[in-house]
């Protein structure tokens, strides 16, 4: 794993992702390296020559340039997190993320009219929980699935899923609003997904693949080419909407499945 220390021409990037205004993030690169990540087939990533996981790039100059950005940008929807894991095991030390939530609570009026959002695998978050409920700040953790088999197969160093469950529960239990974000859809009990984020989340996204030609070997390797179909999505979300609903949990899908075919498949 190579660290390196780099310093941003500019922190807040303006976000084409609908509902999103601007996207965060502290690193390049993930320490996590999930088999499915799209950021690993991006060009700037892949032009750096080293395999996805193995390096990170921290944004030392992050909170420095966001104070001063934050002087000219218009208050938005912030999401730190959507290129990166935020709370990554490098934040323990390097503390980009703790930083640039500080710099939000700075005093700047503009930045009382951000809205942030945070999206992790990691219950490093927990540091940090005492900022983010001051920040009124919505929390995430992806949850792809209920099988740790599975997990460990598309997600091999992340945290375990138990251990993500535990998290939200904290930041709950802290006043924080919180959301579990299940994507990609990965093979999975759904019932048994929605028991354990149950009283954990205040709302759920659900999200598809959409690039299964670049992970189909991975899928064939384990037998599960199933869970790349169409179908398997549709119905799957069509299940988790109706599951999270019952438990009084509102499950909202992510743009990705905006096309009026999926929206007539999902029949919602
Ligand atoms: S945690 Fe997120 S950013 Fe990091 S490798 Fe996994 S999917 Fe990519």
């Amino acid at each position: 794993m190579r660290v390196t220390p780099v310093a941003a021409k500019s922190i807040l990037t303006p976000s084409k992702i609908p509902g999103v205004d601007y996207s965060l993030n502290p690193y390049v690169g993930c320490v996590h390296g999930c088999r499915y990540c799209y950021v690993a087939r991006m060009p700037h990533i892949r032009t750096r020559g080293m395999p996805w996981g193995e390096f990170v790039e921290a944004k030392i100059n992050a909170a420095e340039l966001l104070q001063r950005e934050l002087r000219r940008a218009q208050p938005g929807k912030v999401v730190i997190g959507i290129s990166t894991d935020p709370y990554q095991p490098v934040e323990r030390e390097l503390q980009l993320t703790r930083h640039i939530l500080e710099a939000f609570l700075d005093g700047y009026p503009a930045a009382e009219r951000f809205e942030i959002r945070i999206l992790t695998k990691s219950p490093l978050v927990l540091r940090d929980a005492e900022l983010l409920r001051e920040l009124g700040a919505e929390v995430g953790f992806t949850v792809t699935t209920d099988s740790e088999k599975i997990r460990e197969i598309f997600e091999p160093r992340a945290p375990a899923i138990s251990l993500r469950i535990r998290a939200l529960r904290e930041l709950k239990r802290a006043g924080l609003r919180t959301y579990a974000f299940v994507g990609p859809l990965l093979p999975m009990l759904p019932e048994m997904l929605v028991e354990m984020l149950a009283g954990a989340v205040d709302r759920v996204i659900i999200d598809r693949m959409n690039y299964p030609w670049r992970v189909r070997d991975l899928y064939r390797t384990y037998g599960l080419e199933y869970a790349l179909e169409d179908e398997f999505f549709v119905d799957l979300a069509r299940e988790l909407v109706e599951l999270f609903s019952r438990q009084g949990i509102p499950a909202e899908l992510t743009w990705r499945w905006a096309t009026k075919l999926r929206r007539d498949s999902l029949g919602l």
